[in-house]
C-alpha cells in the first residue's frame, strides 16, 4: 500500500517530501544513539570494560608502585591512598534520554539546554557501572569524577548521582567539575594533577581522549601519534569506553572549528574518509 502511494506520488509530481513530515528527519546521531541505547552489542562492549577494569584495579592495589599518571605523583606516591580518576558522561552517566530528544526534535545541544537537563536529573547508570565503582569503594578507594559538566550543574549531579547509588567521597569533595576552581577549564590534566597530589591515581577512565590527556584537542594526525605513545595505558591503567554520539574524535574531523556550519562541519567529516573506489567496468 505504502509503496504503491509513494509510486503514485511520483508518477503524479507530488511532493515525496511531505510525507516524511511524521517523523524527525534523518539525523547523524540516530544510529549511535540507538546503538548505545538498545543493543546489547553497547553493554556488552561496556561490560567488558567494566570487568577488565576491576582485574586491573586488583593489581593495582597488590602493586603500591602503579600509577596511571607517574608524570603527575609526587616521590611519594606509593605511601598515599588509592583513587581513580574518571569521567562521568557517557562513561559512568548515561545521558542518552538527552540524545534522543535532539533526535526527536530535530535540534542539537545547546549548553543552556545541557543545565536544564543535568538539573532534570534524569541520567541513568552506564550498563555495569555501580558494581564496578561499588568494588572500587568496597576496596577503600577514592573515586573522583572529573567531568567537563559545569559548576552549576554541580548540585543536580550530585542529587542524581546519590539516588542512582553511586560512591560519592564521603567528606571529600570529589564531583570536579569545569568552572569549579579558576583554572579549572575544559582540558582535564590539571584537574587530574589536582587528584595526584594527594592520591595514588591507579585508573583512569574514560569514552573522550581528553578524559586522559589534552592532546585530544591535537589534529587527526597528533592524536594519532599520541596514541602511538601511549599504547602501554590503554587496557592497563587508562579504559576508554565507546561514544560514537559525540566527542573530540568529531571535533578532530572538522578541524575544532565550531563556527562552521553543521553542512560545512559534515562536508569536513566526510572529507576526512578515505573512500574505496570500485574499478571502472
Ligand atoms: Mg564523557
Amino acid at each position: 500500500m505504502q509503496t504503491s502511494l509513494i509510486a503514485g506520488a511520483v508518477v503524479l509530481g507530488l511532493a515525496l517530501p511531505a510525507m516524511a513530515q511524521d517523523g524527525p528527519a534523518p539525523d547523524d546521531l540516530m544510529n549511535a544513539t540507538v546503538w548505545m541505547e538498545t543493543s546489547v552489542e553497547y553493554k556488552a562492549t561496556v561490560l567488558q570494560l567494566f570487568k577488565q577494569a576491576q582485574t586491573q584495579l586488583d593489581a593495582a592495589l597488590a602493586d603500591p608502585e602503579w600509577s596511571a599518571v607517574p608524570d603527575k605523583q609526587p616521590d611519594n606516591y606509593a605511601d598515599l591512598p588509592v583513587a581513580i580518576v574518571t569521567d562521568l558522561d557517557e562513561t559512568m552517566l548515561d545521558n542518552g534520554n538527552y540524545e534522543a530528544s535532539l533526535i526527536a526534535r530535530g535540534t542539537s545541544y545547546n549548553s543552556a539546554e545541557w543545565t536544564d537537563y543535568v538539573n532534570s536529573k534524569t541520567s541513568s547508570a552506564v550498563y555495569g557501572a555501580l558494581d564496578f565503582l561499588k568494588y572500587a569503594d568496597s576496596k577503600g578507594v577514592k573515586i573522583f569524577y572529573v567531568s567537563n559538566r559545569k559548576a552549576p550543574e554541580v548540585e543536580g549531579s550530585r542529587e542524581n548521582m546519590e539516588a542512582l547509588g553511586f560512591p560519592m567521597g564521603g567528606n571529600v569533595d570529589t564531583l570536579l567539575f569545569r568552572g569549579v576552581q579558576e583554572d579549572w577549564g575544559s582540558a582535564k590534566e590539571n584537574r587530574i594533577a589536582y587528584v595526584a597530589k594527594d592520591y595514588r591515581v591507579v585508573m583512569l577512565m574514560g569514552d573522550n581522549l581528553g578524559d586522559f590527556s589534552d592532546a585530544a584537542s591535537g589534529t587527526l594526525a597528533e592524536r594519532d601519534a599520541f596514541l602511538e605513545s601511549s599504547k602501554d595505558h590503554w587496557g592497563h591503567d587508562w579504559i576508554m569506553f565507546p561514544n560514537p554520539e559525540y566527542g573530540s574524535w568529531e571535533e578532530a574531523a572538522f578541524g575544532g572549528d565550531w563556527s562552521k556550519s553543521p553542512e560545512e562541519r559534515r562536508a569536513a567529516k566526510i572529507d576526512a574518509l578515505e573512500p574505496w573506489e570500485p574499478s571502472a567496468e
